[in-house]
């Protein structure tokens, strides 16, 4: 049977990246040999880091006062390497605190320097993106999740300031256009939106790295990967092929106004068959609701494994909500088609009809 991936993450990549990646596995690039056992410094994977850093500025607009660095540890290593390197004891970073991955972000801010929580939509168990809110000018950099994966909720614009943005995209990178500009820092998991765990996509502005407080580890220090283009140590080879091998789905989808059309098409229609249906709603405020990572929780929670069984019975797989918000939850990252979006609506409508 067809199964239709929702997982948060590890998530759904594009079925002719898979393909492409199991013969690379086999026989890279045509010379005999696997891409798993050949050199990081041979010509072949040297094309494929130029070709992953190339596609990424290309895809979003990157001028040449931005970095591009595939490194290692996960979104979560950057939570520490960003205020390691960059926060002073004397400084101050805003954090906006919308959930988890904002919350680790702050905790491991503190260790360094001032660390100012400006908002946070915490006592609504972050059903919103807070707004409003005072943001002051001196602040070294003000960091935000631009998606909330666990809480279904996500920036659409950024918050009015001049203070350098420092953004854990891990689950938006690559959905839509961003204005770069704004950012002094821009972090991803790859294994969300872009690619397989094990590559932590960084993107940075060189007049904010030139902004690095103290002296830290080698490996921690973004300098130490600027200089030798990710190839410091062994990057994570194959990572980082399966990313850019998505990145050029990506590009060939239209790029990211391309992918965004349909992503928005996609969660229109989920998010508007929750609204119609009478035994799910979403918890998020609409403004605020995320085009990757839809929540749906049922009114009546008796009813939650018969509507598990009728999904998986379908082919979705992993719709089970986060512990946190509870209910349901659907991953429709850039790979998910609109077909896998129809067959859960039409899971829910179904549901609906029998039970509601
Ligand atoms: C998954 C996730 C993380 C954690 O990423 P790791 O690569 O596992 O460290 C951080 N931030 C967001 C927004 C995420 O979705």
């Amino acid at each position: 049977m067809k199964k239709y991936n929702f997982s948060a993450g590890p998530a759904i990549l594009p079925q002719e990246v898979f393909a492409e990646a199991s013969q690379a596995v086999v026989d890279f690039a045509g010379i005999g040999l696997s891409i798993l056992e050949i050199s990081h410094r041979s010509k072949e994977f040297q094309a494929v880091m130029d070709e992953a850093q190339a596609l990424v500025k290309e895809l979003l607009g990157l001028s040449d006062d931005f970095e591009v660095l595939f490194l290692q540890g996960g979104a979560s290593t950057q939570f520490a390497m960003i205020p390691m390197n960059f926060l002073g004891e004397n400084e101050t970073a805003g954090y906006v605190d919308t959930g988890s991955w904002s919350t680790k972000a702050i905790k491991e801010a503190k260790r360094y320097g001032g660390t100012s929580v400006l908002a946070s939509s915490k006592e609504d168990n972050f059903n919103h993106i807070p707004k409003g809110y005072d943001i002051p000018a001196d602040l070294k950099y003000l960091h935000i999740t631009s998606n909330n994966t666990i809480f279904g909720t996500e920036y659409h614009s950024l918050p009015d300031t001049d203070v350098p943005v420092v953004a854990d995209m891990s689950s938006n990178i690559f959905s839509k256009p961003i204005d770069v500009d704004r950012y002094g820092l821009i972090y991803a998991g790859a294994q969300k939106n872009m690619g397989p765990a094990g590559t932590t996509l960084v993107i940075v502005k060189k007049d904010f790295l030139a902004k690095q407080v103290r002296e830290v580890p080698t490996m921690l220090d973004y300098n130490t990967h600027v200089g030798k283009q990710s190839m410091f140590n062994t990057p994570p080879v194959f990572a980082i092929y399966v990313s850019m091998l998505t990145l050029r789905w990506v590009k060939a989808q239209g790029g990211v106004t391309g992918v965004q059309k349909l992503n928005q098409a996609k969660a229109d229609l989920l998010y508007s068959t929750i609204d119609d249906s009478s035994l799910f709603y979403n918890p998020v405020a609409k403004e605020d609701r995320s085009l990757m990572n839809v929540t749906f929780l049922m009114k009546n929670k008796d009813l939650e494994a018969d509507f598990l069984a009728a999904a998986t019975a379908a082919g979705c797989s992993a719709i089970k909500g986060h512990r946190s918000v509870g209910g349901f939850r659907a991953s429709i990252y850039n790979a998910m088609d609109l077909e896998g979006v129809k067959v859960l609506t039409e899971v829910i409508t179904d549901f609906d009809k029998k039970h509601g």
